[in-house]
């Protein structure tokens, strides 16, 4: 009886459903190819300091060029690379390419960014994760500060004593560690005892009901004040308007990420940004017109 009615069941997925579940099943497939086939591109994201609007990082975001389906987001693929355990193979592709990009800006002559990479519980809690970094930057002659490692707080709920560790070690070697989509996981906020953190993103969920909305409001605030008083510094992201810009600025935030200074965009146009030639100040918010990127 189970059986029918497990097959009944399978009717009441609709034609979308089923045409997602052959989607999935057919990107996972062509995900395995996509790292030797070079389909994986890097977009990069300004950071400015909110209060001059000047640029002082970019973060790495991972782009698939699927040559049939085209453009596919990171929101699709990672989670499906995570599962596959291609994820790990994927970050080490990212770090290093980020790397290279960095490399390249400076040898352009451009002033010095931190570059923001985000990374998957997977590899970051693996024994020699550390040492791989340490490895990289050397090789490149990459000052470890320039350097900065994104997790969520799910990654680090998942690593449990390991997690300290690494945290500790990235830490006295000079990466920065930001803890990304701060306030959306499922963590209790021990880990920031540890001291080891270096930057906490805003999530965008927090900065979207900005300035009205009195919950977000009251959590961004007060997510502003934690960082204060444990000399973490704050970035928010998925800044949008110029009110959500003036009241985190108001209210202490140092960074800021979002569409109203510039999307994700080349890497030519970061080098355009930070031309020497370049005027920059705070009467233009926005760094890229916003259909660019
Ligand atoms: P994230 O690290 O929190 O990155 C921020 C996401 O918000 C990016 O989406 C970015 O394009 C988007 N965003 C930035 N500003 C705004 C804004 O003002 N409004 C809105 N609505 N969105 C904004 P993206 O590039 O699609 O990346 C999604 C997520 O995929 C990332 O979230 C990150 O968790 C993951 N991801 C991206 N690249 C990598 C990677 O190389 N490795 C790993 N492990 N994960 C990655
Ligand atoms: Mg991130
Ligand atoms: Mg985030
Ligand atoms: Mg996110």
């Amino acid at each position: 009886a189970a059986k029918t009615e497990e097959r009944n069941a399978f009717r009441f997925y609709s034609p979308r459903m089923q045409a997602d579940a052959r989607r999935r099943i057919a990107l996972a497939s062509e995900l395995r190819k996509a790292l030797s086939e070079s389909e994986f591109r890097l977009m990069y994201q300004p950071t400015v300091e909110m209060r001059t609007g000047r640029i002082v990082a970019v973060e790495a975001l991972l782009r698939w060029y699927h040559p049939q389906r085209g453009l596919i987001a990171p929101g699709e693929f990672i989670p499906m690379a995570e599962k596959l355990g291609l994820i790990r193979r994927i970050d080490q592709w990212v770090l290093q390419a980020a790397c290279e990009q960095m490399s390249a800006w400076d040898k352009a002559g451009l002033p010095p960014l931190r570059m923001a990479v985000n990374v998957s519980a997977n590899w970051f809690g693996q024994a020699n994760f550390v040492d791989e970094i340490r490895m990289l930057l050397e090789s490149r002659r990459l000052a470890p500060e320039r350097l900065m490692l994104e997790i969520t707080e799910g990654a680090i709920l998942r690593l449990g004593e390991e997690m300290e560790r690494t945290l500790h070690a990235l830490h006295s070697l000079g990466v920065g560690v930001a803890i990304d989509d701060f306030g959306t996981g499922y963590s209790s906020m021990s880990y920031l005892k540890l001291r080891a953190i270096d930057y906490l993103k805003i999530d965008q969920s927090f900065v979207a009901g900005l300035p009205d909305d009195a919950s977000d409001g009251a959590i961004v605030e007060s997510m502003l004040t934690l960082c204060r008083r444990l000399d973490i510094s704050p970035i928010a992201e998925g800044i949008e308007t110029e009110e959500q810009h003036r009241f985190l600025l108001r209210a202490g935030c140092v960074e800021g990420q979002g569409f109203l200074y510039s999307r994700p965009v080349e890497p030519d146009v970061i080098a355009q940004l930070l031309s020497p030639g370049r005027r920059q100040n705070n009467s233009h918010l926005r760094l890229v017109p916003p259909e660019a990127g």
